[in-house]
């Protein structure tokens, strides 16, 4: 009894789900945490013989799992949920969502928006996100702030928009960004052409530069549409992949978003080069871009991460329906019902986001020495009654508002529900306040 090792925190759990090794149900054991890390993942009887935590919690209906990793996101974009919806791409592009950024985006919305959608992807269970947005150190400072973890993209292109005019000033924001913001354990970055359509071949050649100079990922949208790959044809005579692989840039660093428009030689290719892949499966769904091969790509070896992509396309961050949906989704594209597993739905949701991001040695499962980015879920409520499998449950029965308790690098940011250090009531209002001002944006249909 007297030799007994402290934790800063010790976590009892009926059911502790690690992602790693893969398919693991642990029953009745304890996570003890340590200086923001995992310090052990043991039996909870063996659990109470060798360590005390500072705080200790008993979890006796919860699964703990690691913090989910939304490895697409555009979270400012959350002011804009549901101001249009059910519309052809373009119009909803070109009429809503790009005359209200211009009209709402500056450094406090961008804070703003962000603030109101970490609310969201905290209480639901996501603990990092990777943003692919304009405005990098508001960015970088709203994550630290807020105490979740997040890859903030450095966002390029060849259009105009609130953040610069053109290529050449939206890599010089990318380089001073870079420069500027100071290390931190929860922020990592990568840079972040918007598609092969909206950038030139010039900058893909700097893009390719400065990922080695930096040693940076690079987060792209790709394959995402028909219009894309016809466009692509008639300029280059080629389909992006085609002539991003002859300009040397399909490796594991470049992640590829999207990649619904796929030919089985292109799943070839992007295995054989390592690609990692984002499936966005409610945004496909809700912009009508149709299914992407995932059922093929996890059998050629991808890895396949999940995203939810921006709040105006979804509409919401809920990492555990867009585990849902993929899986569905899944079975009924390739027509078997063994297609996509929960086991492999949660992989996607955690692991593979982590090891697409290159942030794999410090998140994405409960292994001992990474960082305690860690949820609880309590399977308590008759959403998920009886229990015989809980990570049946979690993809597929789960009411995201059963995530009771989240960590990030071992700090406790919900609390049996609430939030112990963001101020939601405070966040809301200001959300409320930029709505205003994008109301005249709003789709009008059926308003009197
Ligand atoms: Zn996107």
């Amino acid at each position: 009894m007297h030799n007994k090792q402290t934790a800063d925190t010790l976590l009892h759990a009926r059911w502790v789900l690690p992602v790693a090794p893969k398919n693991i149900v642990l029953e009745q054991h304890s996570v003890a945490i340590k200086a923001g890390r995992i310090a052990e993942v043991l039996p909870t009887e063996q659990a109470k013989q060798r360590w005390q935590g500072l705080t200790e919690l008993d979890l006796s209906e919860h699964a703990l799992i690691p913090g989910l990793i939304n490895a697409h996101a555009h979270t400012p974009m959350n002011l804009f949920r549901g101001l249009a919806d059910d519309l052809p791409l373009m119009e909803w592009l070109n009429q809503h969502i790009w005359p209200a950024e211009l009209a709402i985006y500056r450094p406090e919305s961008i804070a703003d928006g962000m603030r109101l959608a970490i609310l969201e992807m905290l209480a639901s269970g996501t603990t990092c996100f990777c943003d692919h947005f304009f405005f990098h150190d508001t960015a970088a400072q709203t994550v630290i702030e807020t105490g979740m973890r997040a890859n903030i993209g450095l966002w390029i292109g060849n259009v105009p928009t609130v953040w610069g005019k053109n290529e050449t000033e939206y890599f010089a924001k990318a380089e001073t960004s870079l420069q500027q913001n100071k290390p931190h354990p929860l922020v990592s970055w990568s840079l972040a052409p918007h598609s092969p359509y909206m950038v030139t071949y010039e900058a893909f050649q700097k893009i390719k530069q400065m990922s080695a100079e930096f040693n940076l990922p690079i987060h792209i949208h790709m394959h995402e549409s028909t219009a894309e790959i016809a466009g692509s044809l008639k300029k280059y005579n080629k389909r992006p992949l085609e002539w991003l692989d002859e300009l040397g840039l399909l490796s594991s660093r470049f992640i590829c978003v999207h990649m619904v428009q796929l030919t089985p030689s292109e799943i070839e290719l992007v295995a054989a080069r390592q690609v990692p892949v984002v499936h966005s499966p409610e945004s496909n769904l809700k912009l009508a871009n149709g299914f992407a091969p995932i059922t093929a790509l996890l059998a050629a070896g991808v890895t396949v991460a999940l995203g939810t992509d921006g709040a105006a396309s979804n509409n919401d961050l809920n990492m555990f329906g867009e585990m849902r949906t993929a899986a569905l989704l899944a079975k009924g594209v390739s027509q078997s019902a063994t297609a996509l597993p929960a086991p492999q739905a949660l992989e996607m949701a955690t692991i593979n986001g982590a090891k697409a991001f290159g942030l794999d040695k410090e998140i994405g499962s409960l292994e001992i020495g990474k960082a305690a980015d860690i949820v609880a879920v309590d399977l308590s409520s008759y959403f998920t009654q009886p229990v015989y499998n809980p990570l049946s449950h979690l993809v597929y029965a789960i009411n995201r508002q059963q995530v009771s308790d989240v960590w990030v690098a071992g700090k406790q940011l919900l609390k049996n529900g609430e939030f112990t250090e963001l101020d939601a009531a405070a966040i809301i209002a200001k959300a409320k306040h930029w709505a205003k001002q994008a109301l005249p944006f709003r789709s009008q249909a059926g308003f009197i």
